[in-house]
């Protein structure tokens, strides 16, 4: 396929639910022949460029020097656009194959040190960056989506445990281009369950704090904070039961690690799913 004067990469995108039925293997990845075709049909690069000036779609041109071979331009005022624009790996360096074979490998948890050389990259940091990435994407998923945690156990008729906490990291975010800075990220995770909430928060006053406990945590909650509540001053509230608990086990790699408890089901189409909610082309 040369895509010439094609005003959109494939016909049709898949669905979440077409997505999930394929059978998702290294050999079925690597064997495919074209992956601009392969993240236009899975939703991770735009299927279409539209130039505002013109009124008018730009279409796919063969650009031989640039790393996907492609690129959209307008017909009528030759503006162009980069066919990874505003994607998730506009910023990257790497092919897409090697990107696919990345969340693949990382889907089924390998070690990083198998990835990077199954990858072939020299760079002893791509891997550990794009596994920051993932992460990040993990995170901002959940927090898209957070659920009610606790309540009354039914069937022992004892308070369900949720323990809270808060950790600052800095994150990668070198692939959306923007500063590299550090976040708060504020997290509940029910005991037993260990289904979670993360939320990044701009502020840890007590009033920010409360709000999102209690939009997360039902009534009744024996609330575990090691220390933490009373040094938000969030003690003070004797609507929950707060008791000091043993170290939290509440870290980034939890977050990773409860993402893929939440749901069940194949974990690389899940995070392909995310990707592209969290990456929409306008
Ligand atoms: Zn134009």
């Amino acid at each position: 396929m040369d895509y010439v004067n094609q005003k959109t990469i494939v016909d049709k995108i898949l669905t979440v639910d077409e997505i999930k039925e394929r059978k998702w293997t290294f050999n079925y990845l690597s064997s495919l022949t074209n992956y601009v075709h392969t993240a236009a049909s899975l939703g991770l690069i735009r299927n279409t460029s539209f130039c505002n000036q013109c009124g008018k779609f730009r279409t796919l041109y063969k650009a031989s020097k640039r790393i996907d071979g492609f690129l959209w331009r307008c017909s009528s005022c030759r503006s162009s656009l980069s066919i990874r624009k505003d994607s998730f790996i506009e910023k990257s360096h790497l092919t897409i194959k090697k990107i696919l074979i990345i969340i693949f490998y990382w889907s089924l948890e390998l070690p990083q040190t198998v990835i990077r050389k199954e990858i072939d990259d020299a760079d002893t940091h791509t891997v550990v960056e794009w596994s920051n990435f993932i992460r990040e994407i993990c995170e901002e998923d959940l927090a898209n989506h957070p659920i009610m945690l606790g309540g009354i156990d039914e069937e022992t008729n004892q308070p369900k445990e949720v323990e809270i906490d808060d950790l600052y990291f800095f994150e990668s975010k070198y692939n959306r281009g923007r500063v590299k800075n550090g976040v708060w990220i504020f997290g509940a995770v029910e005991r037993g369950s260990n289904l979670c909430n993360v939320t990044r928060i701009d502020s840890r006053d007590r009033d920010t704090l409360f709000r999102i406990i209690n939009s997360w945590i039902l009534p009744g909650t024996r609330i575990l904070s090691d220390g933490w509540a009373a040094y938000h001053g969030l003690d003070q509230f004797d609507i929950k039961k707060m008791r000091k608990g043993e170290k939290t086990t509440f870290n980034t790699h939890m977050i990773e690690f409860m993402w893929r408890k939440r749901e069940k089901g194949e974990v690389f189409p899940r995070i392909i799913k995310c990707i592209r909610e969290q990456y929409v082309f306008l």
